[in-house]
């Protein structure tokens, strides 16, 4: 390690990653875990995004794509942003990279100086912290918890803005909590964003597909905020295409430029194939596709389930959550008990116990940003959902 640059000795590991990895290692010794720290779905791409991309190998797709993507998959996407959304964006403003998370650090690296503060509503996805720090700006928290469905106030949010704010960063429906903020939450948090002109938000809409209740608001509907507003999407979720890795970003052109820049030195275009692939995925109208809205349904029917299932559970809080597939429970009745010795001191010794004693693997809200919480992914069969909250309710139990 001695001569690792400073840069990744700062950074830190994915706890989603590390608890996937720690649930691996005990299945390949023999023990029957169930991994409920994984944040993709279950569901297999659906079967004419496939055959695209077959057609696309035997038609010698194979060539280094442009950077920003190929100019058939660029208008694919400004048609669905219109046809969603309702944005108006055009092909030159779309910047296609090697998943959202790609897009998300092209952008933070495009546009954050050293120094320069990132607002970050926690609890936030675990990537955003560490992209921010490889950027050398400063990560500012605004925390909110389960009594607000984990959503910040315009209040919240201008008392956090200081001149050197540059960008808010967050994402609705959010991963870990589920919440969603809806058009009048997002209207208000958007005129605070107007009465400071240097900032940009970045609009993390990735699971803007997995929505339950509500119709999907991107806060790039606000013409008075319009450009400076990068909006973040891909298939990964919406889709079930995690592998294939292909997201996007629509933002004002000269941001999409800078974009561009950086990654024709970084990694140039993504794989041509997926892109073929996802031309196929951006003219799939989600509300007509049966795949698409059996996988929604199926979401929607786990996670009531889910929730008749940990309110079973004493001492968790939840909110309930709109979007995504977790739970993000409040944990802190626990804290503080015992097993034998031992004493659960946080939510990281909790999540400990549970994949060790319970046999199912969460993840620790620390990773998140929130101490007090687990994450629970419910992107697994119902079945074995319901043997994983059997376990986790009889291990719970049996701290004392
Ligand atoms: N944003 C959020 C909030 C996510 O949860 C994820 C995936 N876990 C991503 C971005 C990255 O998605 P992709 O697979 O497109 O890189």
């Amino acid at each position: 390690m001695e001569h690792v640059a400073q840069r990744i000795l700062n950074l830190s590991e994915s706890e989603t990653l590390a608890m996937t990895r720690r649930s691996r290692e005990l299945t390949a010794q023999g023990i029957d875990i169930i991994n409920l720290s994984i944040g993709e779905p279950d569901f297999n791409t659906p079967e004419p995004i496939k055959e695209a991309a077959i057609r696309a190998i035997h038609d010698n797709k194979t060539h280094y794509p442009p950077v920003p993507g190929y100019p058939e998959l660029r208008k694919a996407i400004c048609h669905k942003l219109k046809r969603d959304n309702n944005l108006d964006f055009t092909p030159e403003q779309i910047v296609v990279s090697t998943g959202a998370k790609h897009s998300i650090a092209n952008v933070i690296i495009s546009l954050v100086n050293a120094g320069e503060e990132v607002i970050l509503p926690a609890p936030y996805w675990v990537s955003y912290k560490e992209m921010v720090k490889l950027a050398r700006g400063i990560a500012v928290f605004v925390p909110a918890s389960v009594d607000t469905d984990f959503k910040i106030t315009p209040e919240q949010l201008e008392a956090a803005i200081t001149p050197k704010t540059k960008v808010i960063l967050y994402s609705s429906p959010c991963n870990p909590t589920g919440s969603v903020y809806s058009r009048d939450e997002l209207q208000a948090l958007a005129e605070v964003v107007a009465r400071h002109p240097n900032i940009f938000v970045i609009s993390d809409e990735i699971y803007e597909l997995i929505n339950f209740d509500c119709h999907h608001e991107s806060i790039a509907q606000f013409d008075f905020i319009r450009d400076r507003v990068i909006v973040i999407n891909g298939v990964s979720k919406g889709f079930a295409m995690t592998g294939w890795r292909l997201g996007y970003l629509a933002a004002p052109l000269w941001i999409a430029k800078a974009c561009d820049k950086l990654q024709g030195q970084m990694t140039s275009a993504t794989c041509s194939i997926s892109q073929y692939a996802a031309i196929e995925a951006m003219m799939t109208d989600p509300d007509k596709s049966p795949d698409i809205r059996d996988m929604i349904f199926t979401f929607r029917k786990r996670r009531n389930r889910m929730l008749e299932m940990l309110q079973t559970i004493p001492g968790l809080i939840t909110n309930v959550p709109k979007g995504a597939f977790y739970y993000f429970p409040d944990v802190t009745y626990y804290f503080g008990k015992h097993y034998g010795e031992t004493e659960i001191k946080n939510a990281c010794d909790l999540a400990n116990y549970l994949l060790d004693v319970g046999h199912v693997a969460v993840v620790p809200g620390d990773a998140f940003g929130n101490p007090d919480c687990i994450r629970i992914s419910y992107a697994s069969s119902m079945e074995l959902l319901t043997e994983a909250i059997g376990r986790i309710k009889t291990a719970l139990a049996a701290l004392k």
